[in-house]
This record gives C-alpha cells, sequence and structure tokens, in this order.
C-alpha cells in the first residue's frame, strides 16, 4: 500500500513536470535518443522496456513495471519508460539482442540467459552453492563485481545493473523422489545456466524454456521437473498441480540476481542527472523486489502446504554434496573459457571464500540459533 501512495505521488509529479516540459518542446524526432533542445532543458524521450517475463508476473514482471515506474517518477517524465512482456514485442530470450541493438532502450531479464553471449555473464546471475542475495550485492557494490558486470557487457553496447533478487529458491518440483543421486539420472528437468550444468554432470538432461511454457511441459510429461523460483512465483504458476514433491534448497539459485541492461549509446547521451535516475532507480528495484520476495514467500508457503497439500521436502544430505562437488568442477571450468571469465571467476571466488567465514559466526549462527 505504500509503494503504491508513493508511486502514485511521483506519478503524480511525473505528470506535472512532463506536462510543463512538453508544452514548450517539439514533438522528438529521434525516439529513445536523448537530446538537449537548444534551450539548455531536455526533450522528454520514451524509452521501450523489453523483459524475459510474462507480463506483470508476481515478483519478475512487476519488478519491471516498479523499476519502469521509479525511472519515469523519478525523472519528473524526461524519460517515460513502456514495459513490454515476454513476446509482446521480441520473444524471452532475444531480450540481449534486442537492446544491444537499440531496438529498445531497457532489458529486464537474468545475466544467466547469456552465456551463449558471454560464459562470463553466468556470474553476475546465480551460481550453485555461490552466494546469498546479501552477499550478491555485497560483491557486486563493494567487492568489485559491478566493474567487472559492466566489463563484460561493454562490447555488446549495454550497461547492466543489479534490478532485482529472488533470495534462496527452492530445487524445484519433481514427479518422481530423490534419495540418492542416482534418482537424477535420466531426469529431463528445466533448469537455466550452472545449474542445468551441474544436473547434466549427475547423468539428466537439463531443459531451458521460459517460465510461461514450464506448466504445460510439466503437465504433459515433456520435462519430469522444474524449477522456477520459489513459493511466491510457483504458486502463481500453479505447478502444485502438475508435480508431486516440492524440494528444497535452491542449492542452483541460492540469490539470484535480476538484471536492467541499458543500452550504451542511450545511456550516455543522458544528462549526467537522469544517468543518476536510472542507476539509482535500479538500486532501489533490486532492494524492493528482494524485501517483496521474502514477505510474500511466506505467505505462499502456507497456502502451499495448507490449502495445495504440497509435499515439502529437503533434498539428502549426500545428493547436496554430490551436487555440491559437481558444481566446482562446473564453476571452475568457466574459468578455462577466456581470460575475461578467469577474472571474473577470481574475483568471485575470493569474495565466496571470505564471507563464508564471516558468516559462518554471524548470519548462519544466528540463524540457527534461533530456530533453537
Ligand atoms: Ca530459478
Amino acid at each position: 500500500m505504500k509503494r503504491r501512495l508513493f508511486l502514485r505521488r511521483l506519478g503524480g509529479g511525473a505528470l506535472v513536470a512532463g506536462a510543463t516540459l512538453g508544452a514548450g518542446c517539439k514533438p522528438q524526432d529521434t525516439p529513445g535518443q536523448a537530446q538537449e533542445d537548444g534551450r539548455g532543458s531536455f526533450r522528454p524521450v520514451k524509452w521501450k522496456m523489453v523483459t524475459t517475463w510474462p507480463k506483470n508476473f508476481p515478483g519478475l514482471g512487476t519488478g519491471a513495471n516498479f523499476l519502469a515506474d521509479l525511472i519515469t517518477g523519478m525523472s519528473g517524465g524526461r524519460i517515460q519508460v513502456k514495459v513490454y512482456g515476454a513476446t509482446e514485442l521480441v520473444p524471452a530470450f532475444e531480450v540481449f539482442d534486442a537492446v544491444s541493438r537499440g531496438t529498445a532502450e531497457l532489458g529486464h531479464g537474468s545475466a544467466y540467459y547469456w552465456k551463449g553471449k558471454s560464459e562470463a555473464a553466468q556470474f553476475f546471475s546465480a551460481v550453485p552453492f555461490g552466494l546469498t542475495a546479501e552477499e550478491m550485492n555485497a560483491w557486486l557494490y563493494h567487492g568489485g563485481g559491478m566493474e567487472l558486470w559492466k566489463e563484460t557487457y561493454e562490447p555488446f553496447g549495454l550497461v547492466p545493473m543489479a534490478a532485482g533478487n529472488t533470495g534462496v529458491q527452492m530445487a524445484g518440483w519433481f514427479n518422481r523422489e530423490i534419495n540418492t543421486i542416482e534418482d537424477l539420472r535420466g531426469l529431463k528437468m528445466r533448469i537455466p545456466g550452472l545449474g542445468g550444468e551441474v544436473l547434466a554432470r549427475a547423468g539428466g538432461t537439463p531443459v531451458s524454456l521460459p517460465g510461461g511454457e514450464l506448466f504445460t511441459s510439466l503437465q504433459s510429461g515433456a520435462i519430469d521437473a522444474t524449477e522456477w523460483v520459489n513459493p511466491y512465483n510457483d504458486l502463481a504458476f500453479g505447478l502444485y498441480k502438475a508435480a508431486k514433491h516440492y524440494y528444497y534448497p535452491g542449492w542452483h539459485e541460492p540469490g539470484t540476481t535480476l538484471e536492467c541492461m541499458v543500452n550504451k549509446k542511450a545511456f550516455d547521451a543522458l544528462p549526467e542527472d537522469l544517468q543518476a535516475v536510472v542507476t539509482n532507480a535500479a538500486r532501489v528495484a533490486n532492494q524492493d523486489m528482494l524485501s517483496e520476495y521474502v514477505a510474500r514467500n511466506n505467505q505462499a508457503l502456507q497456502t502451499l502446504v495448507d490449502e495445495h497439500h504440497v509435499d515439502v521436502r529437503k533434498l539428502p544430505d549426500r545428493v547436496l554434496e554430490r551436487l555440491r562437488e559437481l558444481s566446482e568442477q562446473v564453476v571452475g571450468e568457466i574459468a578455462e573459457k577466456d581470460p575475461l571469465s578467469r577474472r571474473v571467476f577470481e574475483s568471485f571466488q575470493a569474495f565466496r571464500r571470505q564471507v563464508i567465514k564471516w558468516n559462518a559466526i554471524s548470519t548462519s549462527a544466528f540463524l540457527n540459533a534461533r530456530s533453537g
């Protein structure tokens, strides 16, 4: 409610400011391209945001909407952002190319979708047994991660920003019990990125599908299992109707960062204050999405268990141990792919080693003490 009020205030301000600016301006002749109007003021621009999510999908799609509204509101209407759901303007997995070539100025997705563009991109999304949301943000903002991410996207004419985090995900929905690592053999599962590589090492078959195709694929038996996000999002897709067992924890995505990529030409053409608006709007959205997930997951888990009688299970420790060993192999091999991937890997691993020690005597110790 508070957020809605805040946005309404921002939106109201945007309309007034937009009207004032617009009244003295000629219609813009170069959509998306920021320009001074010759009198020192800035012509409003219309930006498109393409996304890898179904339009208005809880958490992810609404997170993209929230960011778009923030940019529009905080810029006083000088940047007006319109959001497109997956396939409305371009298919989910063409978001990267669309923003790179300037079809849209903004893209909302997650970096592990783009490993075909750059192996290093995967570190900026989710690494199996990697960093939690809190740790990812620490690495990105204060541990050198963001500089490396910018370097990774620079050749594609893109400026990356962290724009949300799901927190720890669930291991997923399975139509068979997982009691030993052998039970993953032959399993056809939707699981993207590095988690998918690890599943392949364990003898399974990883499949990459956009979110909108999960339910029917699982229900029809085209796949045996799928991970998606966590209770809030998984409830929204009705996945409990298509699979029997709901396993945790999401070893493959311990704190997945969502991204907002900006077309670099469009970003560079903005005056400094608007660059700061875009950058800091993303930073607000990054924190807000995590807060929303934590709050909504609690409620959604209760609904899944109490109303839909979902069988929630922990993956056996020995399965997790084997997955951790395989993950170390898979993640280590990315470092061998190219020099940039090696540098990103080394930065990530050094940060991870340190933060594991600190969190062992802070967050982990407290959570263990609290649960008794
Ligand atoms: Ca996931």
